[in-house]
């Protein structure tokens, strides 16, 4: 697309399959939701099917498969390697298992104080509101619950999600997800957004939706009136390769945009769609002309039917490498893997600190430039002391992490069993007190918070 295309509900985007359909009626999202292919006859109409899709296509057990006629049409119908057509068509592939792949890999199942909601982070909840989705991505990290018609959250589980933020006063962001959030009827979002936002202690509330990727058309004037009412509210959308972005999801982020919502983009790396430097410098270049941020770059998690499509690491941070410095800093995601097991997003990057002593940084810059930074030899962290202690604490602590080891809030982090494995009775023969635990209290250095702890006196 180029830099002045311009921005109406003209129709772009279209197969000739579908050149017969009146323009209203292809614009109606309605329409498009209920013309979805899902079976290797309606496939085939489209596209020319590979064995390999009419074998997964016929698979028992596959990952609900639906595509809307807007995004089918942007797939090649002659090349099976095209990007669009690997993230939402099956191939056997998906139906081959690999080693370390798990149901739930992010334990989210584990962090659900009610049904829907993901609790894991200290100020901020994950809300799934429901498991339908427009269009199936085959890499899907919910594939356990999403496109399930017969898993969905009903009006009690709002009920209980929104009980749950109203009394945890800690929350302060509420993400909504699914499946996707733009799939349910625009009155029930109205009134989900409405009661959260009547929560005093809940500051934002985001969206994740790809609706406006394989939908635009839902994302009309109605809707981000609708969305106004309600900010501040943040919208990220899900596009992986520049080919992805047609007028028609130009549009829909000019609407959002225009209703003055902050618009960010979540990719994921995939294998053989956009794990290259160039793909990820274009992608993000797209992004930001139609205002979008780009803001998390995954690395494919461990789920079921995503194998083939992993990458490896590295491959992640080469990408980085070659985003950040060589573009606009507001084009560079910030690459993350989602730990296995529900450790959260840890983020991934290349190094740029090559030594330190005390004094002096070593950095180097994106074209191999070495520099030196002096820290200055004065600077006194307790100056801002005073200031900091009228920011009231975390209300539920023990999420401080290595901050808290920073801060001096304790000394260590030991895995679990740690205590028991290194508890040989040594301690009580060679020290003459009991009190072992009071003489390893950390000592609170580089503490800005709390004071340094007293130093026990020698025992005479
Ligand atoms: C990704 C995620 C969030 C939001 O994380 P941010 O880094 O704040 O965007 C919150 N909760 C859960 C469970 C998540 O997976």
């Amino acid at each position: 697309m180029s830099k002045a295309e311009p921005i109406t509900d003209t129709v772009y985007t279209r197969a000739p399959f579908w050149n017969d359909v009146p323009d209203a009626k292809w614009m109606d999202w309605r329409w498009q939701m209920s013309h979805r292919l899902n079976s290797v006859d309606e496939l085939a109409q489209v596209i020319n099917l590979t064995e390999s899709e009419r074998k997964a296509l016929s698979a028992n057990d596959l990952f609900r498969v639906d595509i809307t006629p807007y995004f089918a049409s942007l797939m090649d119908p002659d090349d099976p390697n095209c990007p669009v057509r690997k993230q939402i068509v099956p191939t056997e592939a998906e139906l081959v298992p690999f080693h370390s792949m798990m149901e739930d890999s992010l334990a989210e199942d584990k962090h659900s104080p009610v049904p829907g909601l993901v609790h894991r982070y200290p100020d901020r909840v994950l809300m799934l509101v429901t498991t339908q989705c427009a269009s199936y991505c085959r890499y899907c990290t919910r594939s356990r619950i999403v496109g399930d018609p017969t898993q969905t959250f009903s009006r009690t589980d709002f009920d209980a999600q929104i009980e749950y933020i109203e009394q945890t006063p800690q929350i302060r962001d509420v993400l909504l997800s699914g499946g996707d959030p733009l799939t349910i009827a625009p009155k029930t979002v109205d009134m989900i957004l409405a009661r959260l936002r009547a929560i005093p202690h809940l500051e934002i509330i985001r969206i994740g939706s790809r609706v406006p990727v394989f939908l635009p058309m839902r994302v009309n004037q109605q809707f981000t009136d609708m969305l106004e009412k309600y900010h501040p509210l943040w919208l990220n959308i899900h596009v992986n390769h520049p080919k992805e972005i047609a007028p028609e999801l130009a549009a829909a982020c000019e609407r959002l945009a225009k209703a003055g919502v902050p618009l960010g983009n979540q990719s994921v790396l995939l294998a053989g769609v956009n794990d290259s430097v160039r793909i990820q410098r274009k992608l993000a270049h797209e992004l930001v002309k139609i205002r979008v941020r780009p803001y998390y770059l995954y690395q494919c998690d461990l789920v079921e039917g995503a194998g083939h499509l992993r990458t490896s690491v590295s491959k992640g941070i080469e990408i980085m490498e070659g985003l950040r410095g060589h573009t606009s800093g507001y084009a560079v995601p910030t690459y993350v893997v989602d730990a296995p097991g529900g450790g959260g997003k840890i983020p991934v990057a290349p190094n740029y600190v090559i030594a330190q002593s005390p004094g002096k940084v070593v950095l180097r810059n994106f074209e191999g430039f070495i520099t030196t930074y002096s820290e200055p030899l004065d600077y006194d962290p307790h100056a801002i002391l005073d200031q900091e202690s009228r920011i009231e604490p975390r209300l539920e602590p023990g999420q401080e992490g290595i901050h808290g080891l920073l801060q001096g809030q304790r000394m260590a982090i030991e895995p679990a069993g740690f205590e028991d494995v290194h508890a040989r009775g040594g301690a009580e023969h060679r020290l003459r007190s009991g009190d072992v635990k009071q003489k390893w209290q950390p000592l609170g250095v580089g503490s800005i918070e709390s004071k340094p702890a007293q130093l026990t006196e020698p025992e005479e």
